[in-house]
């Protein structure tokens, strides 16, 4: 029996009896090391096998559904919790993207993992389809009790047409909220007014920043965010993003402790803190 508690943060069994866990420190070296070796998903399919491990991350994307169709949305990550998430590759889709593509964090850590930029390139390429909205909507609608989807983890608007399909999909399903931040502005001024149910917060740092004062007047946005390099420096007045302070970030503050962003009332300020 080989020991994987020097691997292992925690384990538990899953109620289909799968061994389940996430990765030490140790853990993620291990898998960074065969990632660079080139040998990346068999060494950890062997080394998965050994242990009786499942994937943190699955090989194939965000897995399928009980009847066997491919899930397009994860539940949440390290740090947001109690939502849907939709992601796509950056910088491909960053329509409106400026200085924020040297900090961005959709360019460090996992995001550089072979089978995590393959599943944002699949979730880019089915949203070109004409079955992406009924797509999304139906699987939205086999959510349980999840009732929120943060559009865009990592990723952006990077046209006009993809944006009227969440607009479509947030129709379809008035009994879900969805968040978004964007530094796509000039598309949400062409799109018009989103539906009620979509709450779109103008990302600052892009090439279109001169146009969130417009399209808070129209109502087309829920406020502005920012973000800042070290917490002194967040502007007066704006709330500083609780899962962002240094020390909080893996602690799933996001949707447990703070709902600020998701909050359908008020003109919102908020500064992330850069991690
Ligand atoms: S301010 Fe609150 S709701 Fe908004 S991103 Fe941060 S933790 Fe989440």
């Amino acid at each position: 029996m080989i020991d994987t508690a020097p691997i292992l943060t925690r384990r538990f069994t899953s109620p289909r009896g799968l061994r389940v866990g996430s990765l030490t420190s140790e853990g993620r070296e291990r898998r960074k090391d065969e990632e660079e070796a080139g040998k990346g998903d068999r060494s950890s399919l062997i080394c998965q096998k050994r242990l009786g491990l499942r994937r943190a991350w699955p090989s194939r994307g965000l897995g399928m559904d009980r009847e066997g169709r491919e899930k397009m949305m994860k539940y949440g990550n390290y740090k947001l919790t109690g939502c849907r998430v939709f992601s796509l590759p950056v910088p491909k889709t960053c329509a409106g993207g400026g200085a924020c593509k040297k900090y961005c964090y959709g360019l460090k850590g996992r995001y550089r993992m072979r089978n995590v930029r393959a599943a944002l390139e699949r979730a880019y390429r089915h949203t070109l389809s004409k079955k992406f909205v009924s797509d999304i909507v139906n699987e939205l609608k086999r959510a349980r009790k999840i009732y929120r989807v943060r559009v865009h983890e990592v990723g952006d608007f990077y046209s006009l047409r993809y944006l009227k399909k969440w607009y479509k999909v947030a129709r379809a399903c008035p009994e879900f909220t969805f968040l978004a931040y964007t530094k796509s502005l000039h598309f949400i001024l062409q799109g018009g007014q989103p539906p009620s149910n979509f709450i779109i917060l103008a990302s600052l740092g892009g090439r279109y920043d001169n146009l969130a004062p417009e399209l808070e007047a129209k109502g087309y946005i829920r406020g502005l965010t920012v973000v800042v390099p070290d917490i002194s420096q967040a502007p007066r007045g704006w709330y500083i993003c609780p899962a962002t302070i240094p020390g909080r970030e893996h602690r799933k503050v996001c949707g447990r402790l703070c709902d600020y962003c998701w909050r359908p009332q008020g003109y919102k300020r908020v500064a992330f803190v850069q991690h």
